[in-house]
């Protein structure tokens, strides 16, 4: 309405709302002085209501007709100068598009690598620059030399715009190392913003193989823990396994076979994982799940160069690793053929299963890997004199165990028979108080067996009393301390549970 009135009737409506003049009306048709009227009236609610847009800042229109180049110098001070509302950021929103990006493009090059502007503002300039399709390569270095979150999502969405084949590939390996500096280091400090890294997700996506593997060579090559902690404790390596995470989730998500299981492994080895991955969410896991062949040389890697049983065992069981490497049952016997082939007996030793002597003796039944272990063993007398000394290790440690076990049934047995003994000791010489109703601990055990578990009776006297009798006449000893159901009623009596369980009895 106020874009089709008079002069007047335009000064009139954007006096009373500018803000509802250029969101709901078409500032485009508005007159050069009506434009210039409304950026003051906007300039003037600002100050007087910093936040005026509100819930309506969600909302996106467009109004781009309205920056014609004879109001461009009415803009620019405006978009240099952050007021600390919304009109900044409003007004950068609605430029995208429009014919004065050009003329404004040093101020918006400024906003977006101005760490002090507010994301909204500095994602709000790039807009305006990319849709302009301006070369924004330049400003890749310095927002990666700046090493923010909000700096380095700018930084991949540039990439993202330009495409990756236009920027050499030191630059993609930077921004990706100056990425892994955004996990934190410390895992007990909570995420501020939940979802701020999934930008890496994003630039990921727009990778070759080639380029995949090439990044991976690069992050990996003499990465090695420097915080010196222990697996569990250790994150000095985090971000980057991260980093190489996504890489390999892509790598494996397009390469093609045949894929080389050395430098795989060259990616995979100085990598630290909190968290396993499952194949549902990750490619690379899935792959090295399902191509038996694959994993199986490069777990044949895992073990090459170590020489000790503690090494192997360490490397074997390793649950910081890559989850696609993680043994398979079908995987054990390949291993045993390897360390076979290649004469190394301590590797083997790793790999052959132990008798289970604490299997129940139904169930244990022919091991077939045991067995298969057995046939390889006859095979070489090396091989035949590591089973052998296996055998007597795990048959002495199975005795020593056994013998450990029985002797403490014993002592819990010892125990056992002397407390027997010393309560039917107790009946024998205070037989004739519980029977009384004197003995107030028996008596009070007595009540509660009777009520509970009366079957256990004969378990706990042994016979050696006549209950009902010690019963009807502790009742009679108690006498007054028995309440009378209007006290229990009125929960105002003072009796013991023996005593109200024997009110129950009687
Ligand atoms: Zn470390």
């Amino acid at each position: 309405m106020a874009a089709l009135g008079s002069q007047n009737v335009q000064d009139a409506a954007i006096d009373v709302d500018p803000y509802a003049v250029l969101s709901n009306g078409d500032p485009s048709r508005l007159s050069v002085r009506s434009r210039h009227r409304l950026l003051e009236a906007l300039g003037k609610l600002e100050v007087d209501d910093p936040f005026f847009r509100r819930v309506d800042r969600w909302r996106s229109f467009s109004a781009s007709g309205f920056f014609t180049p004879d109001i461009v110098d009415a803009i620019r001070p405006m978009i240099v100068r952050e007021g600390g509302g919304d009109l900044r950021a409003l007004l950068l929103e609605l430029l995208s598009g429009s014919p004065a990006v050009t003329s404004l493009r040093p101020e918006l090059e400024a906003i977006v690598l101005d760490a002090a502007a507010t994301s909204q503002c500095r994602r709000a300039a790039l807009d305006c620059l990319v849709n302009e399709k301006l070369d924004l390569a330049f400003m890749v270095d310095p927002l990666i030399a700046s090493a923010t979150n909000e700096a380095l999502r700018l930084a991949a969405k540039i990439v993202g715009y330009l495409g990756v084949a236009r920027l050499p590939r030191e630059k993609l390996r930077d921004l990706l190392l100056a990425c892994a500096n955004l996990y934190p280091v410390d895992p007990r400090e909570r995420e501020r913003v939940i979802g701020s890294r999934y930008f890496i997700r994003i630039l990921v996506r727009d990778f070759d193989a080639d380029l995949c593997g090439w990044l991976l060579d690069e992050i990996t090559r003499g990465l090695t823990c420097t915080c010196g902690a222990r697996s569990w404790d250790c994150h000095c390596r985090d971000g980057i396994s991260k980093i190489a995470g996504h890489l390999l989730d892509r790598y494996f998500d397009i390469a093609e076979a045949p894929r080389d299981p050395a430098r795989i492994w060259g990616w995979l080895k100085p990598l630290h994982f909190h968290r396993s991955a499952s194949a549902k969410d990750s490619p690379a896991v899935r792959v090295l799940h399902e191509e038996h062949h694959l994993r199986r040389e490069i777990q044949r890697l895992m073990f090459e160069g170590l020489t000790t049983r503690e090494a192997m065992i360490d490397q074997g069981i390793d649950r910081y690793g890559h989850a696609g490497l993680s043994f398979q049952h079908d995987d054990i016997r390949p291993m045993m053929d390897h360390a076979i082939a290649t004469g190394n007996v301590e590797l083997w030793d790793v790999f052959v299963y132990s008798h289970n002597f604490y299997r129940a003796r139904g169930e244990r039944g022919p091991d077939e890997l045991r067995h298969y272990a057995r046939q390889q063993a006859h095979q070489n007398p090396d091989f035949l004199a590591r089973w052998a000394l296996r055998q007597r290790r795990q048959f002495r440690s199975w005795r020593e165990m056994r013998d450990r076990r029985n002797r403490s049934q014993a002592r819990w047995r010892r125990r056992e028979r002397a407390g027997e003994e010393a309560a039917v000791r107790s009946l024998t010489n205070d037989r004739s108080l519980i029977e009384a109703g004197l003995h107030r601990w028996w008596l009070a055990h007595i009540a509660r067996y009777y009520l509970i578990q009366p079957d256990e009776m004969q378990e706990l006297t042994h016979g050696l009393i006549d209950v009902d009798a010690a019963l009807r006449n502790y009742l009679r000893v108690l006498g007054d301390d028995i309440p009378t159901l209007e006290q229990c009623a009125l929960g105002t009596a003072r009796a013991s549970v023996v005593g109200s369980g024997l009110v129950l009895v009687s």
